[in-house]
């Protein structure tokens, strides 16, 4: 999605704009056209050339050089921008951009930007700077103007303080610029749910039942999700991964918890996605103290009992605008079974995992089995890219969902 994207990349004067060397170089691997505008205290920190050498592009640092010209000026990097980046933003930039001021390159683009394409602010202050009423009341401008200003992240300080006004991290950084890239996406307007990971079954205190499922197939289809334009909440078992940029998490434990979870978030929702991989059982009895080891040669019998099944109690309810996406992962007649699951739990596709050896790996091997009868095998490839090709496919099924009940198939009558 960023592949010959035109990216303006601010740079002002503080000491996180070294890490942003690092955000040019990751922007334009992933094949983005990086135009870096910097100010005259961002060029105390980092050499322009640094950013000429990430970006294999000239860095523009003074709005007279080009003024007008009709490839470096700041109007013609304006008018081909698709996204402005203002990274480490200042307390002083971000005044500047507030209140409109011109007089420099940076702030230049950003008025000729106007509201042609989004702008994405990544602050980076001591916490007093950020605090204060000025720079705060500055930030509800942009936001109010349009902008998306991300939260900066707490810890160390160049000051040596701890607390608020870090610069958020690079991959999230790069999330905030593809989730701004996709706001006009497939999956624009629409509210999606997954859940990912699995969930634990409580025996006693301090043990469970669970399974091995990281939960990243969720979470990489919850990120692709976002990325084209959506709404989404994730609704995760326990996992070790971190919640996704700009995503609603809802965390769960047992397969209780991830129901009640479901029924209330799919209230709202035109989409469920459910990857999680759900404990079919529970141990009918949580004790109240650990367990004792008992005698040797004393076995230990625990009685368990049949979970809610998620996509099951949703199949009998009546939602006939929620698109459902299952998935499946057999060790045996994996085709067979998941089109009867397809079947049994009123989905419109099931996603079959090829190889269980996939659980908790980073890459799989699917088939995409529709309720229009379509098989397609994808090649094993790593579970982001084939979250991006199930969201694809979510996109689709969505349109054609809308079609049918704009059409009368028991679903709204056409709007005159
Ligand atoms: O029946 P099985 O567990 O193999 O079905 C897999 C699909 O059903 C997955 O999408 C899984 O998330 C969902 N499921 C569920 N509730 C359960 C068990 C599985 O919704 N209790």
């Amino acid at each position: 999605m960023l592949d010959g994207k035109r990216i303006v990349l601010g740079v002002c004067g503080g000491i996180a704009a070294y890490k942003v060397a690092d955000l040019a170089s990751k922007l334009v691997q992933a094949g983005a056209l990086v135009d870096v505008v910097m100010t005259a205290s961002a060029q105390r920190f980092v050499a322009p050339l640094t950013f000429q050498a990430l970006t294999r592009r000239p860095v523009h640092t003074d709005i007279f050089a080009g003024w007008l010209d009709e490839h470096t000026g700041h109007v013609a990097l304006a008018r081909s921008a698709d996204l402005m980046v203002v990274a480490p933003a200042t307390a002083h930039t971000i005044a500047r951009m507030a209140l409109g001021l011109s007089d420099d390159m940076l702030c230049a683009v950003y008025l000729s930007l106007s509201t042609r394409a989004p702008v994405l602010v990544a602050p980076a202050m001591e916490s007093g700077m950020y605090l204060h009423p000025a720079t705060q009341q500055h930030i509800e401008t942009l936001r109010r103007r349009g902008a998306t200003v991300m939260e900066p992240g707490e810890g160390h300080l160049a000051s040596g303080a701890v607390g608020v006004g870090r610069l958020p991290e690079v991959p999230e950084i790069m999330a905030a610029i593809r989730r701004e890239l996709g706001k006009g996406g497939p999956l624009a307007g629409r509210r999606v749910v997954v859940t990912a990971g699995g969930t634990q079954e409580p025996l006693d205190p301090v043990r469970y039942i669970g399974n091995r499922s990281s939960g990243k197939m969720g979470y990489a289809i919850a990120e692709e999700a976002c990325y084209a334009g959506a709404e989404v909440t994730l609704i995760s078992g326990p996992t070790a991964l971190p919640a996704p940029y700009g995503v609603r998490v809802v965390r769960v434990s047992t397969a209780r918890d991830m129901l009640a979870a479901v029924l209330d978030a799919v209230k709202e929702a035109d989409a469920l996605v459910m990857a999680a991989a759900v404990a079919d059982y529970a141990p009918a009895q949580v004790a109240e103290h650990k367990i004792k080891k008992a005698d040797e040669g004393q076995a230990l019998t625990i009685t368990l009992t049949r979970n809610p099944d998620i996509l099951g109690e949703l199949a009998r309810m009546d939602l006939p605008h929620l698109v459902r996406v299952g998935f499946a992962a057999e060790t045996q007649d994996l085709l067979e079974n998941a089109r009867l699951k397809l079947e049994q739990k009123k989905l419109d596709m099931i996603v079959a995992n090829e190889a269980v050896s996939s659980i908790g790996a980073d890459d799989s091997q699917l088939i995409l089995i529709g309720r229009d009868g379509s098989v397609e095998h994808l090649p094993r490839m790593p579970k982001q890219d084939s979250a991006r090709l199930i969201v694809g496919r979510l996109a689709r099924l969505l349109e054609d969902r809308g079609r049918t009940t704009t059409t009368g198939a028991g679903g709204a009558a056409p709007q005159p």
